[in-house]
């Protein structure tokens, strides 16, 4: 069986500029694409490269769409070369949704964490996610000096509720001085734990820190495509992988190599639309759960209402998923000439 394949680009304003520890960050480029079967149905997917994380160029994955065919099989949607990891992930979800209509995720109701921002406006936000009823807050760190940080580290702590846990994400910003800093700073502390503390390339001392230290210590930026996260479970990391479902390809694939690995899984968003961030979810419904909350605080991140899925708040459920019918997202779009 054949789809008809259409794709449209978009490029989207944040709602409010990302601070991390690589600089200003406004706005994203992606691609939404949508196959349509002779009966008349739809779905969307969505490609939101992140090429500073490993995947595909936005460039590059426009090329890659403008070449494929306007009639896909099975065969065409599931063999994205595994270069065009954000492109395979969206052909992937995109052809198991209009296949399987009737398969949606099991129903579950995931904890939900919250981004805070870097810098002093953290403790503010973590009261106010408190107030929400968020137990798990995640905090941007690496961004101003650590000894500014650091001492923000208690007054942030403080906002938590009871039972609350805070996770750090220094984005690689650290070398290991400051790494060791942070991590006696961390000790008997409600931190649940530390990401990405060095940049790609450079994280050698986690293992060593990571059997010094009770602090757990999560890889993220390195492990976010396929080859970089098959060799940290290669090699046994004994920490946590933050997977971004949206970044890592084939997810039928990702979900077997988890399991096969036996490892412990944090999932994260990646700044898509509702339509990634509904089939990110769904993979991560379908992954076994292991307790820990979902790391998808960019939910709403879009200025334009039309691109966001609603805040599902500190937990979101399936059944709620499945009631958020896609908007007039992909009306909303406008096409781009086909390439010759
Ligand atoms: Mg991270």
């Amino acid at each position: 069986m054949s789809v008809r394949f259409e794709y449209r680009p978009y490029r989207a304003s944040f709602r409010q500029p990302l601070l991390t520890a690589h600089g200003v960050w406004a706005e994203r480029e992606g691609i939404i694409v949508r196959l349509l079967d002779d009966a008349g149905r739809e779905s969307l997917g969505e490609i939101a490269p992140l090429p500073d994380w490993g995947t595909e160029t936005f460039a590059s994955a426009l090329a890659f769409c403008s070449a494929l065919p306007r009639q896909l099989d099975e065969q065409a949607a599931r063999t994205v070369p595994d270069a065009l990891p954000c492109c395979q992930f969206a052909l992937e979800t995109a052809w198991e949704t209009l296949q399987r209509p009737d398969h949606p995720a099991p129903v579950r109701t995931l904890p939900m964490a919250t981004l805070l921002p870097a810098g002093a406006g953290a403790v503010a936000a973590a009261a106010r996610a408190t107030a929400r009823g968020f137990t798990t807050m995640k905090w941007k760190v690496g961004v101003g000096p650590a000894a500014t940080e650091l001492a923000l580290l208690p007054r942030v702590l403080e906002q938590l509720p009871a039972g609350g846990q805070l996770r750090l994400d220094a984005n690689g910003a650290w070398d290991l001085p400051t790494a060791r800093l942070w991590l006696e700073a961390c000790a008997d502390r409600p931190v649940e734990f530390i990401e990405q503390p060095f940049p790609v390339g450079q994280e050698e001392p986690v293992i060593s820190l990571a059997n010094e230290f009770a602090t757990r210590i999560a890889l993220d930026e390195s492990v976010a495509v396929r080859a970089n996260l098959l060799r940290w479970l290669e090699f046994g990391w004994p920490g946590i992988y933050v997977i971004k479902p949206s970044l890592a390809g084939s997810p039928r694939r990702l979900l077997h190599l988890l399991d096969g690995y036996e490892a412990e899984a944090v999932f994260s968003s990646a700044f898509e639309t509702a339509v990634g961030l509904r089939a990110a979810l769904q993979l991560v419904a379908r992954a076994p759960g292991n307790g820990r909350a979902v790391g998808f605080g960019t939910i709403g991140c879009f200025a334009d209402e039309r691109l966001n899925l609603p805040d599902p708040g500190p937990t979101l459920s399936t059944k709620w998923l499945a009631r958020q019918a896609p908007g007039p997202l992909w009306e909303h779009l406008s096409t781009v000439p086909r390439a010759a």
